[in-house]
């Protein structure tokens, strides 16, 4: 096995208009670690995590996913989209679509897996989230719980090697958060790549290799759980905690 990062961002500078919303960004994860990106609201969390699958494009520095730069070439860009998972606040299902129609639309068309077994993957996933019973219903249908861990499967039918996670916890009802975070907690103990933007620091603690804390758009603290939560280097970062443990 190699140990050179899966992920690797250097110096990343991403601009919105006129507004400089990435500065200098650098952030290295090796295969199978589990990164927990936290910050206040405005830090660059999303546009960082967005810019790892080209949901939006950077300007400066380099971003390089499972060894491809991702830059202008879109083959390059669908092979590390193809690999990279991703889920949402707002789960972002197709409302029109049941469960299994959702689940099975991306390898369909895009893998362009057979049906029946792009079904059966779907289904062996749907057990994985302990919802196999809601195949057929519609996303409407279900609680903001279920519909969070459809989203986890549907991300995961693409067999990813890279999941991404962008406060996917945080639109829940608080009883719905746990179901979601211990699927999500079974997944790191699986060894899954995963860089999870969130405040649950119970999940933090449990799973983190590394926690990333960000403000203004810059990473200001790379550190262990231990570190972090103990003994954290910046001013900011204790003040940020301050608010919210
Ligand atoms: P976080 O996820 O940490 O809350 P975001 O990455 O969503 O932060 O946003 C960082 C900053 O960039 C915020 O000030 C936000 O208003 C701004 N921003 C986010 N998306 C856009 C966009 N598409 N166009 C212009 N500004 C944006
Ligand atoms: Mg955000």
């Amino acid at each position: 096995m190699s140990d050179s990062p899966v992920v690797e961002l250097i110096d990343v500078q991403k601009w919105y208009g006129a507004f400089h919303v990435l500065k200098d960004v650098s952030l290295s994860v090796a295969k199978g670690e589990k990164v927990v990106v936290c910050g206040p609201s405005g830090s660059g969390k999303s546009t960082m995590i967005r810019c790892i699958n080209r949901l939006e494009e950077h300007q400066g520095g380099r971003i390089v996913v499972n060894g491809v730069e991702l830059a202008d070439d879109l083959k390059a860009i669908e092979l590390i989209r193809r690999d990279v998972g991703m889920v949402f606040q707002s789960f972002n299902l197709f409302p029109h679509l049941t469960v299994l129609e959702n689940l099975t639309l991306a390898p369909l068309w895009v893998k362009r897996v057979p049906k029946r077994e792009a079904e059966a993957i779907a289904m062996q996933y749907l057990e994985r989230v302990r919802i196999p019973e809601q195949a057929h219903k519609y996303p409407g249908q279900l609680s903001g719980g279920q519909q969070q861990r459809v989203a986890i499967a549907r991300a995961l039918c693409l067999k990813p090697s890279i999941m991404l996670f962008d406060e996917p916890t945080s639109a829940l009802d608080p009883e719905m958060v746990k179901e979601v975070l211990d699927v999500m907690i079974e997944l790191a103990g699986e060894g899954m790549t995963m860089i999870c933007v969130t405040h649950e620091m119970g999940f933090a603690r449990a799973v983190a290799d590394k926690m990333v804390f960000m403000a203004e758009g810059r990473v200001v603290e790379v550190a262990t759980p231990a570190q972090f939560f103990t003994n954290p280097k910046s001013e900011r970062t204790r003040q940020f905690q301050g608010q919210i443990i």
